[in-house]
């Protein structure tokens, strides 16, 4: 064999290689075709069917960050493109007070965490949010992730937090993933709810476990008082694409550049997902981290800008 016919083979066998991995680690975005994880719409529904009139009637949001990255990294095989992300508040507003659904992070922590030249924080969102949290009923986040625990970490006074705050067992034994942020003692000292099934925590507010980007990921099944209902992803999905192609994060986002998650998990749960999109249209689900979605939302009325702060 000559060295040009070694080399030739050499440099076949180095793209196969460098093929396989790409395909692996970057464009393979497949769900599994069924899934064991339940999406059980109508036991959610049971939960909060007496809720009627104590419903939330408006939902509305802090945009406190934005920062982007490249598609490809939010979806397995995505195109080429950047992705708008956003680092949103939600707040809950009916007559039994309000429910916040995650904190953000303040602007020492939203430093690190958010990437590039471009990424903005706006701090009167952010003193909003916190103002909120001080007034809610509730307070809730979608996992423990730090863009989303973070401002209940430097809630002013976490004391005062404690009791209104909703901290599973799962999303506090997961805090310690979550970059030296230190944990106020009020919430190691306080119950935990130990969420292994969907539970109700305020009228119309089904807080549903969702294990897999983080061990105390959740979702958020909402039904106003007007009937429109919605399911608050957390980040089980960055972009609604993912629910709606459907496809997953790419594995070498997974495995390099997040706390890693089980990516079986999240496979199963976008299925389920998907496959509830398909059954009922009129469910609308939101991923924490898609602003071009989410503005979609506000146009078209479901979601309105800005917290409101009233005395509780
Ligand atoms: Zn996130």
């Amino acid at each position: 064999m000559t060295w040009l016919r070694r080399a030739g083979i050499a440099l076949v066998v180095l793209l196969v290689l460098g093929g396989a991995a790409y395909w692996y680690y970057v464009a393979d975005g497949a769900v599994p075709a069924q899934t064991s994880y339940k999406t059980d719409i109508a036991g959610w529904r049971q939960l909060v069917s007496g809720d009627t009139s104590q419903s939330p009637n408006e939902i509305r949001i802090e945009f406190v960050g934005r920062d982007t990255m490249p598609f490809i990294a939010v979806q397995g095989g995505g195109a080429s493109k950047d992705f708008a992300r956003t680092r949103a508040s939600f707040q809950l507003n009916g007559p039994a007070g309000s429910v916040i659904i995650d904190s953000t992070m303040d602007k020492e922590i939203a430093a690190k965490a958010q990437r590039g030249d471009g990424a903005t924080f706006d701090e009167a969102a952010y003193g909003r949010v916190i103002s909120a949290m001080g007034v809610a009923a509730h307070v809730a986040v979608t996992h423990e992730h730090i863009d989303h625990i973070g401002g209940v970490l430097r809630f002013p006074s976490p004391e005062r937090l404690a009791e209104r705050l909703v901290l599973t067992k799962q999303q506090f034994e997961g805090l310690e993933h979550s970059k030296g942020i230190a944990i106020p003692p009020a919430y190691a000292a306080m119950a935990h709810l130990d969420l292994t099934a969907p539970t109700r925590i305020a009228p119309g507010v089904v807080m549903i476990p969702a294990p897999g980007h983080s061990p105390g990921s959740a979702m958020f099944y909402v039904r106003l008082a007007d009937g429109h209902e919605v399911l608050f992803l957390g980040d089980v999905a960055w972009a609604i694409s993912n629910v709606r192609t459907p496809a997953m994060r790419p594995r070498f986002v997974e495995q390099f550049f997040m706390a890693p998650e089980n990516r079986a998990e999240v496979g199963d749960e976008i299925r389920a997902l998907y496959d509830l999109s398909k059954a009922e249209p009129g469910l609308v689900m939101i991923p924490a981290h898609d602003d071009a979605y989410i503005g979609e939302l506000i146009t078209s009325g479901l979601i309105k800008p800005q917290f409101v702060i009233d005395g509780p």
